[in-house]
């Protein structure tokens, strides 16, 4: 039910904190589990059903290594609110973290495609289908964004979704249809958010992206790509109010 990711531009800063408390801030679009991802070297996560409050008091979700990464507050739709359900979701090889909101509307047939190609499937989500297309094109020699770009051709439904890969550090990819997704441009770092008030304290820049663009935050900016590939130039939206 609501998205974020952070990187920051400074390697040596812990973006869990950061995470943390914009997740906190999407409370009110409701949810049921939180988690959080984030990169030092290996992927981290940690994630749980239940309130933001007893999932931290139980997980210390700030206390997380690494400068960049990506949240999620979840609201189920396919598979019961449990740890395993939570986001983020994983390839098989643990190499690609994904948050997603919205619902996966093909997903029962893409999970029986990939489950006769030998994928084994942890979770009862229909958001697990999304590492797992991207685990296999990245398998097929694309990039992060390429084979982000390669599943969307193949999703339906309604999502924003942000993925991380230790196969390729040090950048978010993230993309929209039919679901809400801002990018907030800092001092500090480089936003995503389902939403302006978790993000506004760090980040009053602000890009819309739209339907099947790619965006791609690394540390030293943000760059979207339209639906054909070509850089495009987004317009800036400076929000001069602090929530
Ligand atoms: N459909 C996904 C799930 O049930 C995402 C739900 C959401 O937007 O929080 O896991």
């Amino acid at each position: 039910c609501g998205i974020v990711g952070c990187i920051l531009k400074e390697n040596n800063r812990n973006v869990a904190p950061i995470l943390f408390d914009c997740i906190s801030k999407l409370e009110y679009r409701g949810y049921d589990s939180i988690g959080l991802a984030t990169y030092d070297g290996n992927i981290h996560i940690k994630k749980d059903k239940g309130k933001i409050d007893e999932v931290n008091r139980k997980l210390d979700l700030p206390d997380m290594p690494g400068s960049f990464g990506i949240a999620h507050v979840r609201w189920a739709t396919h598979g019961d609110p449990s740890k395993l359900n939570a986001h983020p979701q994983m390839d098989e090889e643990n190499t690609i973290a994904v948050v997603h909101n919205g619902i996966i509307e093909n997903n029962t047939k893409l999970k029986a495609d990939l489950i006769a190609e030998g994928h084994t499937f942890k979770s009862d989500t229909d958001t697990e289908v999304i590492p797992h297309l991207i685990q296999k094109f990245m398998d097929e020699g694309r990039d992060l964004e390429h084979a982000v770009r390669k599943t969307i051709e193949i999703l339906e439904g309604a999502y924003a979704i942000a993925a991380i890969s230790s196969r390729e550090p040090d950048k978010i990819v993230a993309t929209r249809k039919d679901s809400p997704l801002i990018v907030g441009l800092g001092g500090d770092g480089y936003y995503l958010a389902s939403d302006s008030p978790a993000i506004l304290k760090y980040a009053k820049d602000i890009i819309y992206p739209e339907k099947g663009e790619i965006v791609i935050l690394d540390r030293t900016g943000v760059v979207v790509h339209d639906e054909f590939d070509n850089p495009i130039n987004k317009e800036v939206d400076t929000i001069n109010w602090t929530p």
